[in-house]
C-alpha cells in the first residue's frame, strides 16, 4: 500500500548565481533522487518536484502538495544558499509532514580543485542551517536527518520517516468502527473521539451487532467450509478437529462465519479498524429457537483480522484499534510481526521479572515463534460462556518496543516502553496466545514509569518498529511523546511528565 503514494523532494536555491547553477542544482537534485529511490531501502517513491527560487515557486509547491492525495509529505533540501524568508509563506500553508534532509551532492571536499564557482553552487552546509531557522522560528514540527544521501543509515532514517507518514496519510481516512460501546466503567480505554478525529485523524463510529448480524445472516455455508479448510492448512491442530458433526468442528466453522461476516461488513463499510465487546454478540439466548449472534466471542476472527491489517480493540477499546492499524500499516513488509496485547499478570523473578503479555483470545498471530495451533476451549467470561476457537503460541524472544496513546483530558499523551521479549512457557491450563516481556530499564522502573505516565493495561506492541518511528509519529501528530528506555530514571521521567504539563498547557495549539 505504499505504492500508493509518494513523497514530495523540493530543493532550494536562489537565482543569484546564474543560469548555470540553476541547471547543475537541477542535475544534482535528479541524481540524489534517483539514487534514493534505487537505494531500494524507502517503501515509499521520492518524486523530485524541481527547484524552488522564490517565495512564489515555493507557496506553489505548497499548495500543491497539500492538495495532492498521493503525496505524503514534503521534503526538503538547501543546494545553494537559500534566502528563508521566501521559505515563510509555503511553509505557512504546508499541512504535511515534512522533512528537512540535511546533505551535499559531493560527499568530500575536492581539495585541489575547489574553487568559488563550486563554493557558489555547494552551499548546503550554511543553506540548510538558514532553513532550519525559519522552520524553528516558525515552531514547525519536522525531522531533521543528517547525511550523505548515498549513506544507508541516512536512506533509513528517511525510510522511517516514510512509513510513518504514509501511516499518517492512512490514518487521516480511516474508520473505526465500534461493535457495542466500551466495556462499562473503563476509563482508560475510554476518551474524546472528537479530539482524536482533530488531532490524529480517524473517525469512531458504532456500529450496532445487530447490523452486524445481518451480515452473519447472509453469509454462505459453503465460504465457511472453504475457510475452515483453509485454518486446518494454516494452524497445526489435533485431528480429531476436523470430524465433521463434532462440538470442536462445529466451533470452529461458527467462528469461521464469525470471520467472514466481520470482514464482511468491515469491507462494505470500508473501516480499518474493529472494536469488539465481550458484553455484546447478538441475541443474548443461545437457546432461542429464533437465535442469531455469536455463539462464542470472535476472538479467532479479530487474531486474523488483525494479521491482515485490521486495527483491533478488545473491550470497546477505539484507540488501540486504530493505533494498532497504524503500527501495522508502518511494518508492511518488515519481518517480525505486531499486536494489540494486555499486561495480562506478573512474574517476579529476580533481574528477570517480567509481564506475560497476552488477552483472552485476540493475541495477532505475526508475532508467533513457531506456526500457531488452533484450539478450542471453554471461555466462561461476558454474555456467551462457550466453547471458542483461538490460536495458540508464544512470541519470539525478541527486542521489541510497545506503545499507547492515552486521553490526559486536555490532549493525548503517546507512552512508548522498549521491552525486551524473554522465552515464554506453555500456559496448559490457559491456552492462549502470549508474550513474555522485560520492560527497559528494567521491570520496576519500566512498570511504575508506565503507570506514572497514565499508561493502559492494551498496548500495540511491534518488533520491528524502533523509537524512532514513534518520535515521527508524535512529531507529525503534535502529541507528547514520554519514552520509557533504558536511561530511564523514574526521578528524571516525573520531571519529564511535569514539564510536559507545562509546555502543553502554554502550547494551546498542541492541546
Ligand atoms: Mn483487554
Amino acid at each position: 500500500m505504499f505504492d500508493n503514494y509518494e513523497i514530495w523532494w523540493v530543493t532550494g536555491a536562489q537565482l543569484l548565481y546564474g543560469g548555470d547553477a540553476v541547471v547543475s542544482v537541477d542535475a544534482h537534485s535528479k541524481e540524489m533522487v534517483e539514487g534514493l529511490n534505487k537505494s531500494g531501502r524507502i517503501p515509499v517513491k521520492i518524486v523530485y518536484k524541481g527547484t524552488a527560487n522564490s517565495s512564489r515557486e515555493v507557496a506553489d509547491i505548497m499548495k500543491a502538495a497539500n492538495n495532492d492525495n498521493r503525496c505524503i509529505g514534503v521534503m526538503t533540501w538547501m543546494h545553494t544558499f537559500s534566502p528563508a524568508k521566501m521559505w515563510i509563506h509555503g511553509l505557512q500553508q504546508l499541512n504535511k509532514p515534512l522533512l528537512h534532509f540535511h546533505t551535499q551532492y559531493n560527499a568530500e571536499i575536492p581539495w585541489d580543485t575547489m574553487d568559488m564557482d563550486f563554493m557558489n553552487l555547494n552551499q548546503s552546509a550554511h543553506g540548510d542551517r538558514e532553513f532550519g531557522h525559519i522552520c524553528t522560528r516558525m515552531r514547525l514540527r519536522r525531522k531533521v536527518v543528517v547525511g550523505h544521501w548515498s549513506d544507508p543509515k541516512a536512506q533509513d532514517r528517511i525510510a522511517v520517516w516514510s512509513r510513518v507518514a504514509a501511516a499518517w496519510a492512512d490514518s487521516q481516512d480511516m474508520l473505526i468502527i465500534r461493535f457495542g460501546d466500551q466495556m462499562n466503567n473503563v476509563a482508560v480505554t475510554d476518551g474524546d473521539k472528537v479530539e482524536a478525529e482533530q488531532r490524529l485523524g480517524y473517525h469512531v463510529d458504532y456500529t450496532p451487532v445487530s447490523e452486524l448480524m445481518e451480515y452473519w445472516k447472509k453469509i454462505d455455508s459453503a465460504d465457511v467450509d472453504a475457510l475452515v479448510e483453509t485454518y486446518f492448512k494454516e494452524y497445526t491442530h489435533d485431528q480429531a478437529l476436523e470430524e465433521k458433526g463434532s462440538a470442536g468442528y462445529k466451533s470452529i466453522w461458527n467462528a469461521a462465519r464469525a470471520e467472514l461476516a466481520l470482514r464482511a461488513i468491515l469491507k462494505a463499510k470500508g473501516a480499518k479498524g474493529f472494536t469488539t465487546n465481550f458484553d455484546d454478540l447478538g441475541c443474548a439466548d443461545i437457546n432461542d429457537p429464533n437465535f442469531v449472534g455469536f455463539d462464542q466471542i470472535p476472538g479467532l476472527a479479530s487474531q486474523r483480522l488483525m494479521a491482515e491489517g485490521y486495527g483491533f480493540g478488545a473491550e470497546g477499546d477505539w484507540k488501540s484499534a486504530a493505533l494498532y492499524r497504524t503500527v501495522w500499516f508502518m511494518s508492511q513488509g518488515l519481518p517480525k510481526g505486531c499486536s494489540f496485547l494486555e499486561d495480562y499478570t506478573l512474574n517476579f523473578d529476580g533481574a528477570n521479572s517480567s509481564i506475560l503479555q497476552a488477552h483472552m483470545l485476540e493475541v495477532c498471530p505475526l508475532i508467533a515463534e513457531e506456526r500457531p495451533r488452533l484450539e478450542v476451549h471453554f471461555l466462561g467470561i461476558g454474555v456467551r460462556k462457550a466453547q471458542t476457537a483461538r490460536l495458540v503460541f508464544t512470541s519470539k524472544p525478541e527486542k521489541g518496543v510497545t506503545a499507547t496513546v492515552v486521553d490526559l483530558g486536555n490532549r493525548f499523551r503517546l507512552i512508548v516502553n522498549d521491552v525486551e521479549c524473554i522465552k515464554s512457557k506453555p500456559l496448559p491450563k490457559l491456552p492462549v496466545a502470549s508474550a513474555l516481556w522485560i520492560p527497559m530499564p528494567d521491570f520496576e522502573t519500566g512498570a511504575a514509569a508506565w503507570i506514572l505516565a497514565g499508561g493502559t493495561h492494551h498496548s500495540c506492541f511491534s518488533y520491528d518498529l524502533t523509537p524512532e518511528y514513534w518520535e515521527d509519529y508524535a512529531e507529525i501528530a503534535g502529541i507528547e511523546m514520554a519514552h520509557i528506555n533504558k536511561d530511564t530514571t523514574i526521578p528524571t521521567f516525573k520531571n519529564e511528565l511535569r514539564w510536559n504539563e507545562v509546555y502543553y498547557m502554554l502550547n494551546k495549539s498542541l492541546c
